[in-house]
């Protein structure tokens, strides 16, 4: 005897873990792409970082050449200071020194702004990109344990649906056409009778359908479409194991 109701009942258990593991699989890459969303903000972080000290140290050489350029001023403010002739000549080049010399202490005055600005920059960055380092470490170990994770499910998976071309073979082709219908909408596609119900929808099963039930016939619910099997009825005899096919 070839008894489909069990082939059904092993098949769907199949499909029902196969279903599950692939539910699992997919949701993987989707258990770290927030951390890999937040790694990519941060890397946009320290970039952004790294361009604002690029234009600050360029500011700082500026001003350094400038605080260059004061001090060559003064030096020349004061050889003219020393070559000059007269009271009003040696007024006016007094004047001319101590003007380039509040110039010279402006400019030195903004250059150690910049610079203090740029060491601050500097600490910021190193901290920040410290930081992306260490987030870019947890993610790749994160992401080598998920991937064996994703071997071992993958092998589960070969493990489970090897004896699935068995059970498909001792089922007749009506029914497996069915099962595939119901099994899309449905799950699972089969269940127990309980109390004389469907117990996944608790319609009540007709005695017609509940006599085939118990006579190990392969019944669907009338109302949700799935298959439904007593399990006294499943249980009562292990029928590969007996039949010698
Ligand atoms: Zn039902």
């Amino acid at each position: 005897m070839s008894d489909a109701l069990y082939a059904l009942f092993e098949l769907v258990r199949i499909d029902e873990s196969a279903r599950a593991i692939d539910e699992k699989l997919r949701k993987i890459p989707q258990a770290v792409e927030s951390e890999r969303n937040a790694i990519r903000r941060l890397e946009a972080l320290v970039n952004q970082q790294r361009k604002a000290l690029e234009e600050a140290e360029r500011l700082l050489k500026e001003q350094e050449q400038e605080v260059a350029a004061r001090n060559e001023a003064l030096g020349k403010a004061k050889s003219r200071s020393g070559r000059a002739q007269t009271l009003k000549e040696f007024e006016a080049s007094e004047r001319e020194i101590e003007y380039a010399r509040k110039a010279l202490r402006e400019a030195e005055n903004h250059r150690d702004a910049l610079r203090e600005r740029v060491q601050k920059m500097r600490e910021a960055l190193s901290k920040a990109e410290e930081e992306l380092k260490k987030s870019q470490n947890e993610l790749a170990k994160r992401e080598s344990a998920l991937s064996s994770e994703i071997d071992s499910l993958r092998k589960q998976y070969e493990h489970i649906t090897n004896g699935r071309d068995k059970w498909l073979s001792m089922i007749p082709q009506e029914v497996l056409r069915i099962y595939e219908r119901v099994s899309k909408a449905r799950v699972p596609a089969m269940v127990e009778i309980k109390n004389g119900a469907c117990s996944a929808c608790q319609m009540e099963i007709p005695p017609p359908r509940f006599l085939q039930a118990q006579r190990r016939e392969v019944v669907q619910c009338p109302n949700c479409h799935r298959f439904v099997y007593l399990r006294e009825a499943l249980e009562r005899l292990e029928p590969f194991e007996d039949d010698g096919e």
